[in-house]
């Protein structure tokens, strides 16, 4: 049976999306599941885009064995050495050049001649082609292109040497048969079509994302662009395990596999939404809360008598397992990492020690801890060791009469600060001392708390939003005490901050949106 190969951008195009903002340490976090995931292609970020972005892509090239990581570029000269220069040493690479082929584009964003245009695309690929083998080429806009203009730079570009061809539909404008009949006709009109693989790069802007793939890949598209949760700009890419589940459930149909392992899905999906503090909604296909709850009796009593009359594919095809109580304050740091090893983390991106006192802190305050749990300190503890603030200890006092009060110990790159302050609540009241502490003026732009598993016991999960100087970054910290959940969330995002300041994290939403993408 033939293969479609997954192309995964959302280290890049996901990254993009308003929010989730990554670092360095967590996209490669998220490459390595990427990797266990079996996704052919990573596309791990924009290299020339700021020297935090060069250094993230080059660490994921130097680290991924497997998948083939790849950096976006302009159709420059600058942005084709920069990418080169990140990624020579990598295990497998490939570079991937853009420049936009429709009339709107070349004439208001680029300001260029069609023929300018054609040979900017040439130029660009006959210089990564002198580096590497693997050279994408994608006429971004190319849904709105002239398909006659199309077919010309296409044929181009593969004189040139591209081996991949990717079709964006940028601004998500296109429907199912269009896409159909516009790979049919590139793939019949273009230089040696058959010599190239081609690919689709779909956004959802009117819902159709995930369709419009699905009918590229019947009309013989080979590679398929998307990202986990369907991350990406404005409302985001076609989503990666949706595609996958399609063609896996529905395999008599389409005729195609994949190598994806399916059970990885809910995995990454997980983590990805645990690192930038951004959740699926409860209905979304595959991996949201509700995708394999049955809440009509009718369906329940089916599902309990054969889970095929209302189930078309298992949760456990897709990675989803019900809670089991795994561990208590007896277990060890072994038997910890162990379990850490089992929930997909490498243990190498993590500070094991800190994680096992944590978990000690978190056994003592709660009887049974479950996977999520675990997973809610692995994730939150990514990073720490590079922490500029960290809290040491908070009391409030808070009550119908009492004036909410916190009372603060916490280190600045070391050094302890103690101070007290008000707050018109107790979160209000610790977050207020926290900002007198630091000195650090920024906006709470949202602010969500939510239970990690059932139970009065259960951590409660607070993300927050922080806005400072036109940067929006999310943090997250979880505690049996919400308070001290908000105040850690609080914490993680100033130092997410910090370090987006030193130039350990990637481009700023504004600069990349300068900078374009397919
Ligand atoms: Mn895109």
């Amino acid at each position: 049976m033939e293969k479609v190969k997954f192309f995964d951008t959302t280290l890049r195009d996901g990254e993009q999306s308003p929010g989730c903002s990554m670092l360095a340490t967590e996209k490669l976090t998220l490459a390595k599941q990427l990797e266990r995931l079996g996704v052919n292609t990573i596309e791990a970020g924009f290299a020339a885009s700021s020297p935090g972005d060069f250094e993230s892509v080059r660490d994921i090239g130097q680290q991924i064995e497997k998948s083939t990581v790849v950096s976006l570029c302009r159709a420059s000269k600058n942005d084709i050495d920069s990418a080169i220069e990140a990624l020579r040493d990598a295990k497998n690479w490939g570079i991937h050049t853009f420049i936009s082929t429709s009339d709107l584009h070349m004439k208001h964003k680029l300001q260029m001649e069609p023929k300018d245009v054609k040979a900017m695309a040439v130029a660009a690929v006959e210089r990564a082609k002198k580096a590497t083998d693997s050279v994408e080429f994608s006429p971004e806009d190319a849904t709105r292109s002239d398909p006659k203009f199309l077919v010309e730079v296409l044929s181009e570009t593969v004189r040139a040497g591209a081996t991949i061809l990717n079709i964006p539909d940028t601004v998500g404008y296109t429907t199912p048969d269009e896409m159909f009949d516009l790979i049919t006709l590139l793939r019949n009109e273009v230089y040696n079509a058959d010599k190239v693989i081609f690919s689709v790069h779909c956004h959802n802007d009117l819902g159709l994302g995930v369709a419009n793939s699905l009918a590229a890949i019947r009309a013989g598209a080979r590679q398929i662009e998307c990202t986990i949760n369907g991350i990406g700009e404005r409302a985001g890419n076609a989503s990666l395990e949706e595609i996958v589940m399609a063609l896996k459930t529905r395999q008599e149909y389409f005729g195609f596999e994949s190598d994806i392992v399916t059970e990885q899905l809910f995995p990454c999906s997980k983590l990805l939404s645990q690192i930038t503090g951004v959740d699926v909604q409860p209905n979304k296909a595959i991996v949201g809360a509700n995708a394999f709850a049955h809440e009509a009796g009718i369906h329940q009593h089916g599902v309990l008598k054969n889970a095929l009359t209302y189930e078309i594919m298992t949760p456990q095809s897709v990675g989803i397992k019900s809670s089991n109580l795994v561990m208590g304050k007896h277990s060890g740091r072994f038997a910890l990492g162990e379990r850490i090893k089992e929930l997909g983390f490498d243990l190498n991106d993590i500070d094991l020690n800190h994680i096992f006192k944590e978990f000690k802190r978190l056994a003592d305050l709660k009887k049974q801890i479950f996977d999520e749990d675990i997973e809610a300190l692995v994730t939150h503890g990514i990073g720490k060791q590079t922490d500029k603030y960290s809290l040491e200890s908070l009391i409030v006092t808070s009550g119908t009469t009492a004036v909410p009060t916190a009372t603060i110990v916490m280190t600045i790159d070391g050094q302890e600060i103690k101070k007290a302050s008000f707050g018109d609540g107790p979160v209000d009241a610790a977050l207020n001392t926290i900002k007198e502490i630091t000195g650090m003026q920024c906006t709470l732009t949202s602010y969500v708390v939510k239970a990690i598993t059932g139970g009065t016991d259960a951590q409660g999960e607070v993300s927050v939003g922080v806005e400072k100087d036109g940067v929006r970054i999310t943090g997250r910290g979880a505690h049996t005490d919400i308070v001290i959940a908000s105040a850690l969330a609080f914490l993680n995002a100033l130092n997410r901050l910090e370090m987006r300041k030193q130039g350990l994290s990637p481009a700023t939403p504004l600069q990349k949106t300068a900078l374009g993408g397919v």
